[in-house]
């Protein structure tokens, strides 16, 4: 028999972090490594919504993947992966056609939930990669240049629907940059109008209540309006509907930015892997269920935590966490050790929102809340120990923050 194949889908954090973690634990001689990923570039998916206002450069953002991995070790191809079909050990790829494996990861990430409401995927803008985050920008500095106020007769409005973890961290980044938009296009900040629509009655549901209520009131320092408790119930080229107590309303936007929700990657739904609602329910190894060749990392998955039950948010550091883990049992594995498979172990390192350049708030490991510069330090000195996780300290040297 031959050296067995792994093969690693999309380079993300649970992908690229996979991938090194296999470079240094594989010898040349015990697997073939492939990583596929849609782009010749990692990204740090967590610094999104800075590229979407222009706040990170082409080069800050983009990471060439040959430039952290071993070319020796892993074999990479960039390519879009079309379709899995585990039962045949096969995964379909746009360019490159079928590739058979042996251990298959994968980290295919998240997209944007619409929730089928209708227009989102019209009309709305998201930031969920860095292709649609640059999008954004571009479209916000065309509107922007184009904005007639005296013919419009109303300000340039733009909207958020959804006030969770990466509205608000776009909204504190956005209006840090806004003073030198408006300049830039001759606007005056009444020119321009910023409101984000929330559900629950408050942002960041799910967060600590007392952060919440602290980014909100840092927002409309800088000029966000709220409105809470309503629903985004359809989306048009310059106008949204909207439900509050039963009555429905239209919103006029200028731009609207959709960021209210996550799903695992549709490939997952669409392929044989056993999943519920398109996300995968992973056994405590992190194979996907009644499949001992197939792990799945990252945002396709779903992971509960073993004493309550509860769902983990999906987060950079959870892929981190299952990444090591997944490439630990794959040795396991590759080296004849399947009885020897480490069960996954959650650990909360806590976590942290950004509010611009110069605010943040987080809850810790030990749930203290953080505020301010210290929530900022913090934050920082998290982003530049993953990406020394992930290229060790030439790549924490060139893109340190
Ligand atoms: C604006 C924003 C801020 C965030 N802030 C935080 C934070 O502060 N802390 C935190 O812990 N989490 C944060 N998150 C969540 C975090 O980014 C995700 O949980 C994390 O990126 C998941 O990692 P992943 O490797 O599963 O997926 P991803 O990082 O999404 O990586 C998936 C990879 O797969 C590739 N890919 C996708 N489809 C295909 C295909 N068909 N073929 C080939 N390649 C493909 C993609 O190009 C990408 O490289 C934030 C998310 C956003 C959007």
């Amino acid at each position: 028999m031959g050296k067995p194949t792994i093969l690693i889908l999309g380079a993300g954090y649970a992908g690229i972090t996979t991938a090194m973690m296999l470079q240094k634990k594989l010898d040349k001689l015990d697997a073939t490594i492939t990583l596929i990923n849609k782009h010749a570039y990692h990204y740090q998916t967590t610094w999104l919504h800075e590229y979407a206002v222009g706040t990170l450069s082409d080069h800050q953002m983009k990471i060439p993947i040959e430039s952290i991995i071993d070319t020796d070790r892993i074999h990479f191809i960039v390519d879009t992966v079309t379709n899995l079909k585990t039962e045949e050990h096969q995964v379909s790829l746009k360019k490159n056609g079928n590739i058979i494996y042996d251990y298959l990861v994968v980290a295919l990430g998240f997209e944007t939930a619409t929730f089928d409401i209708p227009g989102i995927n019209d009309f709305a803008y998201v930031i969920n990669s860095v292709d649609k985050a640059d999008v954004l920008r571009r479209e916000m500095e065309d509107r922007l240049s184009s904005y007639n106020k005296k013919e419009v007769n109303q300000p340039f409005t733009i909207v958020v629907g959804g006030g969770g973890f990466t509205g608000v961290e776009y909204l504190g980044e956005l209006t840090d940059q806004l003073p030198s938009l408006l300049e830039k296009y001759k606007l005056n900040e009444h020119d321009v109008k910023l409101l984000v629509i929330e559900q629950e009655q408050s942002v960041m549901p799910g967060f600590d209540l007392e952060l919440g209520e602290y980014a909100m009131q840092m927002l409309e320092n800088k000029g966000v309006s709220f409105y809470l408790g309503a629903a985004v119930k359809s989306v048009h080229a310059d106008y949204i509907v909207v439900e509050k107590n039963g009555l429905t309303e239209e919103i006029s936007t200028s731009i609207f930015i959709w960021t209210a929700g996550v799903r695992a990657n549709q490939l997952i739904e669409q392929s044989d892997i056993q999943h519920r609602n398109g996300s995968v329910e992973v056994t405590d190894d992190l194979l996907a269920p009644s499949n001992d060749k197939v792990f799945v990392v990252g945002d396709c998955t779903t992971v509960r935590l073993s004493d309550s039950n509860q769902i983990v948010s999906p987060t950079a550091q959870l892929a981190i966490q299952q990444a090591k883990t997944c490439a630990k049992n794959i040795e396991k594995l590759i080296k004849g050790k399947s009885n020897e498979l480490i069960p996954f172990m959650y650990r909360e390192h806590g976590l942290i929102a950004s509010l611009g350049k110069n605010d943040a708030i987080g809850v810790l490991f030990n749930n203290k809340k953080v505020f301010g510069k210290e929530a900022v330090f913090l934050k920082r000195i998290n982003e530049n120990r993953v990406l020394h996780q992930i290229g060790g300290i030439p790549l924490l040297w060139k893109r340190k923050k």
